[in-house]
């Protein structure tokens, strides 16, 4: 199986082949506007001190309400189902989401950050940190980027090269 593996700040994200193909060609699709997805998955790192330290992102399905070409809506709705029908069928536990920014460099913005902040430390999400994964650019020329987002903290993950 060939993963992308992000690592910085003592987290660790692999995404699986299939995730980023899903997302390669969503973004494209929804060029020029944006779009938006969960993120799916496994936790791999254990637990310590309430910290997840590493994830598998195995799916990275599409879950949009409204685009454009520099906003779009997540479909918190749609989302929670495919969380429900992951966990009753594979065990995968929704992660955090992704988002294309397809005329912009994948950094997050500050309505981006606010909006994972306020999903960590929602009780009722479960969710003690929030990966974030953005698909910046244009097709052909995609610039990736990974975050994973605590109540405390934006941590910048960095892609590490295996071969
Ligand atoms: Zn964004």
């Amino acid at each position: 199986m060939r993963v992308d593996v992000y690592a910085g700040d003592g987290f660790a994200v692999f995404i699986n082949a299939e995730a980023i193909d899903a997302m390669t060609r969503a973004s494209d699709e929804a060029h020029p506007n944006e779009t938006t997805g969960p993120l799916f998955g496994i936790l791999t790192g254990g637990t310590e001190g309430g910290k997840h330290p590493a994830a598998t992102i195995m799916e990275a399905p599409v879950a949009v309400l409204a685009s454009s070409p520099t906003d779009c809506v997540f479909d918190g709705n749609l989302a929670s189902r495919m969380a429900d029908e992951r966990w009753r069928e594979h065990q995968h536990i929704m992660l955090g989401e992704w988002h294309s920014h397809p005329n912009n460099t994948p950094t997050p913005s500050p309505v981006d950050i606010q909006r994972c902040k306020r999903n960590v430390t929602n009780p009722e999400m479960n969710m003690p940190e929030e990966i974030m994964v953005i698909v910046g650019g244009p097709p052909g020329n995609h610039e990736w980027s990974v975050h994973v987002i605590t109540a405390k903290a934006v941590h910048k993950l960095e892609r590490v090269n295996l071969h």
